[in-house]
């Protein structure tokens, strides 16, 4: 099945001030002229009033504030750079390779130079992203530019986090920051130019509404790209979930995008050795129903052994978390996984009722307030002992 492309700036509901170009139908046309929101009802009868204001059936995909002027300076900014230079957090995963893929699919179908990047010292797209479009767009981190012009970032929380890129973001002569993480907070953020905005369920929807800003169609590739990121942060519409993020799959799914293989790639795709990995793990798993304020702690952990033991990189144990939060008895769920250097890496997840992104962020990571991470040098037990008494609620 396929549909072509089409700009979506008005089905995505951005019709303030557009860029010079866009089509006016696009702009003037609002939300409902293609989607009937909220009520699923027939069309109302002409001449009678909505019951509702139009402005109350919309469905932002976020509703936290980034102001018109900033959103005008960065289309601005992207439309007089002669290359746009594109990076996401080191280790990415979906939402920040997603993202940073789509705009630039976007950008080189409009003729305009791009080139992207993570900065990893083993530079690899992880196993699980090889399915991906648009990854030859990717270039090494030596071979990035040192001083962009433009440079733009995805999923991006502290300017650490790009690694081996974090030199090219601070000789960049304008370096634009395209995030959701509360972290990311504008008194201590980064960057000369800032779409952060933590009430967006993943860096995909503040990359489709860019996408849609600067008038560029989306194509099935680049619909795979945003969906991705959507559905691997919202941890398959689990987490996070509003009309606007279901909007926003509508979208992305109508242009014919194939939902069945990218389930398959992300979630049906490990290897054996996994399944074993998964079992060690679970079996020395911990359950403190009075820690985290009696909310409940449940964790486990994966040394480097237990990969070596059936040859399992160390990218392959990210999912193990989502095995270990399904515990009830337990608010917050913790996996510390032991990497290839003998660090070992932290993931935290809260149902709601601590916040592990504070906890994180004191112990040196960052992340959300239910999902979040940090490096330890010490093993399980120390590290459990310093992040025992930082979980606390929200
Ligand atoms: P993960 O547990 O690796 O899936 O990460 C969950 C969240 O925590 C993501 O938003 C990450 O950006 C963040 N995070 C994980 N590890 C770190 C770290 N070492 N430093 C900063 N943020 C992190
Ligand atoms: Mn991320
Ligand atoms: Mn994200």
């Amino acid at each position: 099945m396929t549909t072509s492309p089409h700009t979506w700036a008005a089905a995505a509901g951005h019709v303030a001030a557009g860029p010079p170009g866009r089509p006016d139908a696009l702009a003037a046309a609002g939300p409902e002229q293609r989607y009937r929101i909220g009520t699923g009802a027939r069309p109302r009868p002409p001449g009678r009033a909505a019951a509702r204001p139009a402005q109350q059936r919309r469905c932002p995909a976020r509703t936290g504030a980034i102001d018109e002027q900033t959103w005008r300076r960065a289309i601005a900014a992207i439309e007089a750079a002669d290359e746009v230079a594109l990076a996401c957090h080191v280790s990415p995963d979906g939402d920040a390779l997603g993202s940073m893929l789509a705009l630039g699919l976007a950008l080189r179908a409009a003729g305009r130079r791009v080139v992207a990047s993570f900065g990893d010292r083993d530079f690899a797209v992880p196993r699980l992203l090889r399915f991906l479009p648009g990854q030859d767009l990717l270039v090494e981190p030596a071979r990035y530019p040192a001083a962009p012009g433009l440079m733009i970032t995805f999923d991006v929380a502290t300017v650490e986090r790009l690694g081996m890129l974090e030199d090219s973001a601070r000789n960049a002569g304008e370096l634009l920051v395209v995030d959701h993480h509360a972290s990311n907070d504008t008194a201590s953020g980064f960057g000369t130019l800032r779409l952060v905005d933590p009430t967006a369920a993943a860096t995909a929807v503040l990359a489709e509404e860019l996408i849609a800003r600067l008038g560029l169609p989306v194509d099935e590739q680049i619909a795979t790209c945003l969906y991705t990121g959507l559905v691997t942060d919202t941890g398959s519409f689990r987490y996070g979930v509003t009309p606007a993020v279901h909007d926003m799959a509508g979208r992305l799914v109508a242009t014919g995008l194939a939902t069945d293989e990218i389930t398959r790639e992300l979630w049906e795709g490990n290897p054996f050795g996994y399944l074993k990995v998964l079992a060690t793990a679970l079996e020395r798993a911990t359950l403190e129903p009075l820690a985290a304020e009696a909310h409940g702690l449940v964790w486990t952990y994966v040394t480097r052994e237990d990969r070596a033991a059936v040859a399992l990189p160390y990218e392959e144990v990210e999912g193990i978390i989502d095995v270990v939060r399904q515990a009830g008895e337990a608010d917050v769920a913790v996996v510390l996984k032991q990497d290839d250097d003998g660090l070992w890496q932290v993931s935290a997840r809260s149902k709601g009722a601590i916040d592990v992104g504070r906890a994180c962020t004191a112990l040196g990571g960052g992340g959300h307030p239910r999902a979040a991470g940090f490096t330890s040098h010490l093993p399980p037990d120390d590290t459990l002992a310093l992040l025992r008494p930082l979980l606390t609620r929200m």
